[in-house]
């Protein structure tokens, strides 16, 4: 199912993300963290891509297994930073033939020695998978900005650029204050940007993941969440307990906002999903 079908179903909903083995040895590990979170049956399920296109290929694999495997709707993800115009066709290619018809189309991180390529933007890539085919498009939002942009005003302009290249809904960087969430809604309808929003949404269930967190998303960390990590960092299940009770809080207070699609980055963990679902299992229906 095309995901601006399922969209149009007003109801709160929950989607999780995996990511794809690394290497062939690792398999057998995500395939069955996977398929133990499609049994949840969660609206859908997206698979990450790696930028550098090194893991690239399990992106269609593991998108496929989700669909037909395990009758979930996915949603792959596909980045252009470093790929020129005939990878993108082949992978579209793949796509095409594995039965996939949600992509969510990016731009990828620039790496270190990042010379400009055929793609410089998502925009570019959006452009070249509508020509492609009959696909759904969604793209990435940021609600602090993103990093490269010098105000929220310029991002967002980029954005609208986004949609009205093609793309249909847009899923959210992670953030830890739905306050900022809002707001950003808020800019984005009066900037005339009118497709779905997906919420995403990180439970930090380990103090470890946090500085990471920090140096990938640029996201502001309020009070309530590094008191939760200062206190119950050091005790691993506090910790657990404690990151899942926060994102379920967030959650909880997104749904009774009338944002009805959230997508959990649960990382290749079905604990943090299942834990997650069973939380909000009477508000989804
Ligand atoms: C939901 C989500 C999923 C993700 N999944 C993956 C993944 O699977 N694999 C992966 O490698 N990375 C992933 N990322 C990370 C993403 O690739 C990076 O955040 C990347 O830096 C930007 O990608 P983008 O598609 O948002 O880029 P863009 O939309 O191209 O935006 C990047 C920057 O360029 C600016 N910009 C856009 N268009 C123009 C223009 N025409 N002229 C000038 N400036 C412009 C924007 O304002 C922004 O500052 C994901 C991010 C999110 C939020």
């Amino acid at each position: 199912m095309k995901l601006t079908e399922l969209f149009k179903q007003d109801r709160p909903m929950l989607s999780f993300e995996v990511f794809p083995p690394k290497t062939d040895s690792s398999w057998e590990s995500v395939s069955q963290a996977v398929q133990k979170i499609a049994g949840l049956k969660p609206s859908y399920m997206s698979v990450t891509y790696g930028a550098g296109g090194g893991t690239s290929r399990y992106t269609v694999d593991i998108a496929k297994k989700i669909k037909r495997e395990y009758g979930v709707n996915a949603l792959a993800h596909l980045t252009c930073v470093s790929s020129d115009r005939q990878t993108v066709q082949d992978r579209l290619e793949d796509l095409r033939t594995a039965g996939i018809e949600n992509i969510l189309a990016l731009r990828g991180d620039r790496p270190q020695d990042y010379v400009p390529g055929e793609y410089r933007y998502a925009g570019e890539l959006i452009e070249d998978i509508k020509k492609a085919g009959d696909f759904c498009i969604g793209g990435a939002c940021y609600p602090e900005c993103h990093p490269e942009s010098s105000c929220q005003k310029e991002d967002i302009v980029h954005l609208k650029q986004k949609v009205d290249a093609g793309c249909e809904f847009l899923t959210t960087q992670m953030f830890f204050d739905n306050a900022l969430f809002y707001n950003f809604m808020y800019k984005i309808r009066e900037a005339g940007i009118t497709v779905p929003i997906v919420a995403g949404i990180m439970p930090v269930t380990n103090a470890s993941q946090v500085k990471r967190i920090c140096e990938l998303s640029g996201s502001f960390l309020p009070r309530s969440f590094t008191e939760m990590v200062d206190h119950f960092g050091p005790d691993p299940k506090a910790m657990y307990a404690a990151g899942i009770a926060y994102a379920t809080n967030q959650i909880v207070n997104l749904f009774a906002n009338g944002i009805n699609h959230v997508h959990v980055y649960s990382m290749n963990k079905p604990e943090v999903a299942r834990d997650i679902q069973k939380n909000v299992d009477g508000i989804l229906h």
